[in-house]
């Protein structure tokens, strides 16, 4: 009689989305190596809603104030695809979470000019602008994203 053979068995996704979390948290504290700061970056994986709504990386991860705002100012959540992820090389992981470290960076600044009271246009022109520093920093820093 023939001996059943196993067939080799692809990890679950829940294991898999496991695993990006893990390869996500390392990028994020090696980019924090890079730019030291304070902050306390929490990772989690996207909701379905957020999934849909995600920033300028390409829907890989994107960087949000916690809920507690001000009280809790240092604490930032990062939260990624893991179905995006699993396609991105760890190199590339660590300058797209650096590129999010350096917006959560800039955003007092933003604030500070919001806070004074600006148009809708003008908030868009100080939106492009971070972005261009940010992505000026990252290439500096960190170098191109190829993802
Ligand atoms: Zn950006």
């Amino acid at each position: 009689m023939k001996a059943k053979r196993k067939s080799p068995s692809r990890p679950s996704s829940k294991a898999r989305a496991t695993h990006q979390t893990k390869r996500v948290e390392k990028a994020v504290a090696k980019a924090q190596a890079r730019i030291p700061t304070a902050f306390h970056i929490t990772v989690v994986r996207f909701t379905a809603e957020e999934k849909l709504e995600a920033g300028c990386q390409k829907k890989l991860m994107v960087i949000e104030r916690t809920v507690r705002g001000d009280e809790d100012s240092w604490h930032f959540v990062l939260s990624f695809d893991p179905v995006v992820s699993e396609r991105v090389s760890f190199r590339d992981l660590v300058k797209v979470a650096g590129h999010e470290v350096l917006h959560a960076l800039l955003w007092p600044i933003a604030d500070a000019v919001q806070r004074r009271g600006i148009t809708e246009k003008q908030a868009e022109e100080l939106a492009r602008a971070e972005e261009n520093i940010v992505y000026t920093l990252q290439r500096a820093l960190f170098g191109e994203i190829r993802a």
